[in-house]
């Protein structure tokens, strides 16, 4: 599903961060990335999702080698890949339903297939009572959902998400996860960048730790591994 191949990334300013990186990572699987603040969580998963280029190596997801994608092609990648930030990323003058419609990649799609689709995923994150709220009426949690719904409504096979719960308070942030969790069950594969030690050492998943751009630990069910 996604493997790196000996990739490296030294940012123009010539920040080297990361430095030789070989993962597999199967279809299906749910991956926590941890590891401590300039590690390279971040540009490891930006690479994943093509908002980076890597320098050296190769990256493929789905038997799509990144590099090799054409520009006319990304909006594909970009069906295949959801994403979910830390700080949202909503649309602040488009309800909830424009947000995740907005996302939705259709051809020729009608009206009603739209709507089916949008409201079949606001169910998934409980939010169909909320379609016509804009996101400025939501809690966090709330418009994490949103965030989470919009990264989902074009069935990609793998969902990213960087630190989707920092901005969330515990309560919130275990609803977060009960949602990705069921997603992950529906057959999506989930990579989370996170510092959230109590959910990593509770929801047991693979830990991948990113330590100085190299891949310092990787274990199923593993821990945290860190004091926070
Ligand atoms: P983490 O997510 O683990 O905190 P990052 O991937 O954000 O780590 O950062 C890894 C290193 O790369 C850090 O030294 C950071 O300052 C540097 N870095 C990140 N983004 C950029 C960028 N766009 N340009 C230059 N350096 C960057
Ligand atoms: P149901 O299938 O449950 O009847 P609807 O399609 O009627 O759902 O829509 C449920 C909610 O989504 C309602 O609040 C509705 O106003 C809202 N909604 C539906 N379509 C749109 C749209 N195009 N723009 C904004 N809100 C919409």
């Amino acid at each position: 599903m996604i493997t790196m191949n000996e990739v490296w990334k030294t940012y123009p300013n010539g920040v080297m961060a990361i430095n030789g990186i070989d993962i597999h990572i199967e279809k299906g699987e749910f991956v926590y990335v941890v590891g401590p603040s300039g590690a390279g969580k971040s540009t490891f998963i930006k690479l994943m999702y093509r908002e980076e280029k890597p320098t050296r190596g190769a990256i493929t997801i789905d038997t799509e080698e990144l590099a090799k994608l054409k520009e006319r092609h990304i909006p594909r990648l970009r069906r295949k890949i959801g994403v979910v930030f830390q700080d949202f990323k909503l649309l602040p003058s488009l309800t909830v339903y424009e947000n995740v419609a907005f996302a939705l990649e259709v051809i020729e799609e009608s009206k009603a297939n739209i709507r089916r689709r949008v409201m079949q995923v606001l169910d998934v994150v409980r939010l169909k009572n909320k379609a016509r709220f804009l996101p400025h009426e939501l809690s966090g949690g709330e418009q994490q959902r949103v965030a989470i719904a919009r990264a989902i409504v074009n069935n990609p096979s793998v969902l990213i998400a960087d630190e989707p719960t920092g901005n969330l308070d515990p309560e919130t942030s275990w609803e977060i996860m009960r949602i990705l969790e069921e997603i992950n069950e529906r057959g999506t594969t989930i990579v989370m960048a996170t510092h959230n030690k109590e959910i990593v050492n509770t929801i047991r998943k693979r830990v991948i730790a990113i330590e100085g751009g190299r891949v310092a630990r990787d274990e199923v069910k593993g821990d945290y591994g860190y004091e926070r």
